[in-house]
């Protein structure tokens, strides 16, 4: 079932939204060559604790890793896609990506969102490869209306992306976000004829956040059990943006 949230949730989702904004740009100032992916997430846990918020992601389960997630950031760099773990030992370099990725409870309620900067100057390849991600979730937002299906959503992203040769990474979906970081529905970067298309209602809450590679769309989790990255080594780039539907289109929660 897809929850739909009344005006008094939406505020509060709202207030966690922006949150997460306010954090990913103070990171997004950090980022430069010599910082480490372990500075980042201490400014994150940090900046989250202040706003006397619960870092999200820190001591999330997956069933697939079999364990909790230990860190508050998700600090993927290049052809990590997603669920990168912040590390004293990488260091950023000119020419790399890095995704940055975090989330909060504050009084019960959640906020995701999800940017990829360049770290100094990157190739001309790289920068069209952020924008082309960045664009998709643009357009896909534009869809997040009510009367619309989910497929609406997904293949937006999907169209666009693939159009521009990129390919869409299937393995990992953006999700419904409220009183619990994932819910209903999954959100897959490109129509999956075996899923369910409902039809969008406002009050749904949606965190769209489209994951797309350079190169080929597989991926591949390494042996700490959660990094996600391309399996060919290519760049990675991820944006996420949660949206609620309302009478009145789309209403980006997780910037002003
Ligand atoms: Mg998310
Ligand atoms: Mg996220």
């Amino acid at each position: 079932m897809i929850v739909r949230r009344n005006a008094v949730e939406l505020e509060k989702l709202r207030r966690s939204g922006l949150l997460v904004y306010q954090i990913l740009e103070e990171l997004k100032g950090m980022v430069a060559e010599g910082v480490t992916t372990q500075d980042l997430e201490m400014a994150t846990a940090k900046m989250i604790a202040d706003a006397g918020a619960k870092p999200a992601f820190k001591g999330y389960y997956s069933e697939a890793a079999g364990t909790k997630f230990p860190f508050a950031l998700c600090a993927s760099v290049n052809e990590e896609v997603v669920h990168g773990m912040p590390s004293a030992k990488r260091k950023l370099k000119a020419g790399d990506i890095i995704s940055l990725d975090t989330g909060v409870q504050l009084e019960g309620y959640y906020g995701d969102s999800a940017v990829t900067v360049p770290v100094g100057e990157v190739n001309d390849s790289v920068k069209r490869l952020l924008k082309v991600t960045e664009e998709s979730l643009e357009l896909a937002i534009e869809r997040a209306r009510a009367g619309n299906r989910l497929f609406d959503i997904c293949g937006t992203v999907e169209k666009y992306v693939t159009s521009n040769g990129f390919s869409i990474v299937r393995e990992f979906v953006g999700h419904g976000i409220g009183t619990s970081l994932h819910e209903e529905p999954q959100i897959p970067n490109y129509v999956d004829r075996r899923g369910e298309n409902p039809r969008l209602k406002p009050g749904m809450v949606l965190a769209i956040e489209p994951m797309v590679n350079a190169g080929k769309p597989e991926t591949k989790v390494l042996s700490d059990k959660w990094t996600a990255v391309a399996k060919d080594g290519s760049y990675s780039a991820h944006f996420e943006h949660m949206v609620a539907i309302t009478d009145n289109g789309p209403w980006v929660l997780s910037r002003p």
